[in-house]
């Protein structure tokens, strides 16, 4: 199944964090994140989607969780590989 250039490029669940104010410690998804499509039939918040590769049709469940921390909130994306 990884021989798409898009999906061969992501996880079967891609992590990453984005703390407020501290690149440092922050993480992005990888570029191919990017390429992905979302399906406006499953769409339920800017936090909560479906996304899919236009090239093979793989389906991504994108979540965003957003936590409020003493010292700096953050916040953590997770973005999960559904199976066929
Ligand atoms: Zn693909």
């Amino acid at each position: 199944m990884d021989s798409c250039r898009i999906c061969s490029q992501l996880a079967d669940v891609e992590t990453a964090f984005n703390k407020n104010g501290k690149p440092e410690y922050s993480s992005s998804l990888p570029l191919a994140f990017n390429e992905l499509t979302r399906i406006e039939e499953d769409y339920h918040s800017v936090d909560d989607y479906i996304a899919q590769c236009p090239l093979c049709k793989t389906k991504y469940h994108y979540r965003s969780t957003y936590e409020f921390l003493v010292g700096g909130s953050e916040d953590e994306i997770t973005l999960t590989r559904l199976l066929k």
